[in-house]
């Protein structure tokens, strides 16, 4: 089978791999059939992230299902699902608390297109190791473009309004350099936070927060005025930092929702003093991938349409370098 294999910094292709099979009574094997670039493996295209070359890219996906084990209840062969990032067991006592990133089960860091044993959501096949807890069917009428992002980027959304709902009455800001900030001013909006100031260096960016939803749009955090009690950083900038830190209401909440590559000095006084709180994590997809549905078949956001673009899945390689908006893979036929 064929499998998207980053052999060094921008440099993949297509390479033949092995067919996975199925191991265990709980797992499944499916056939990615749309797909999405995630703004983090632009990151891992560029060598930000200390993964070992080759690996197999891509953690975004719906997929048909091609056969599954006798335990498997909640899928059937031919099924349409979303296939979440994190390998999951659904039932150990993390992820029954919902840190679906974090499985007892797996190794620390265990999900598709990130190295290691599982390969990507761009192979042809995909062995899902945990399927009744890891796929989840989509409900008719979705797009399986706008439904592959549930798997990682769009279901942060409702991770983030769901734990910072307390302050829907508070000034928030938004940092976006891509596709992420743009879903969290969807789901904020949706979810009634009142103040949204959306911060991205792209116009064009700024335009499409405003007819989300956000209440003001600036190019960067210094100017954005005011101090927010919820700062949602997505765009992974560090000569952002301090401006962040300053722009922060007393007792406020940093959610560094983009990793930022390397090790960064936190300006530590001005947290200090601001009481800040800050959380940081590859996010807890798992227990938001329904909600994100619900939220694209009410309309909340439709990924594939915003700030966007379709490609053949064979002409992935190069789009997937080339493309600066966030990219969508179909696989016709
Ligand atoms: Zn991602
Ligand atoms: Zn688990």
């Amino acid at each position: 089978m064929r499998s998207l294999v980053l052999t060094g910094p921008g440099r993949l292709g297509w390479e033949e791999t092995t067919t996975p099979a199925v191991h265990n009574d709980g797992e499944a094997l499916v056939t990615p059939l749309a797909a999405s670039r995630c703004n983090f493996d632009r990151l891992l295209l560029r060598g930000a992230i200390p993964v070992p070359f080759p690996f197999a890219l891509g953690h975004e996906a719906v997929a048909r299902v091609l056969e599954v084990g006798p335990a498997v209840q909640a899928v059937h062969v031919g099924d349409l699902v979303v296939v979440v990032w994190h390998i999951s067991c659904g039932t150990c006592t993390r992820c029954r608390a919902g840190s679906t990133g974090h499985c007892e089960r797996v190794p620390p860091a265990s999900a598709y297109g990130i190295g290691g044993p599982w390969g990507g959501l761009f192979d042809d096949v995909v062995r899902v190791p945990f399927a009744d807890a890891m796929l989840t069917p989509l409900p008719a009428g979705l797009d399986p473009r706008d439904a592959s992002v549930a798997s990682d980027s769009l279901s942060l959304g409702p991770m983030i309004t769901a734990r910072n709902g307390a302050l829907r009455e508070e000034p928030i800001a938004i940092l976006g350099n891509g596709e992420h900030g743009l879903y969290q001013v969807a789901f904020a909006r949706d979810a009634g936070f009142i103040d949204i100031t959306f911060v991205d260096g792209d116009e064009e960016r700024r335009i499409l927060a405003g007819e989300l939803g956000a209440h003001r749009a600036v190019a960067a955090p210094r100017d954005a005025g005011g101090r927010f009690a919820l700062i949602v950083d997505a765009a992974a900038r560090a000569e952002w930092l301090r401006d962040i830190f300053a722009a922060l209401a007393p007792e406020g909440i940093v959610e560094c929702l983009a990793g930022h590559p390397g090790d960064l000095p936190i300006p530590s006084l001005l947290a200090y003093v601001n009481g800040a709180t800050i959380r940081c994590g590859v996010g807890n997809n798992g227990p938001h991938v329904r909600s994100s549905l619900d939220a694209i078949a009410r309309g909340v956001a439709r990924p594939s349409t915003l700030w966007a673009r379709t490609v053949e899945w064979d002409d992935l390689p190069d789009a997937f370098v080339d493309e600066p908006r966030k990219l969508f893979a179909f696989r016709s036929g």
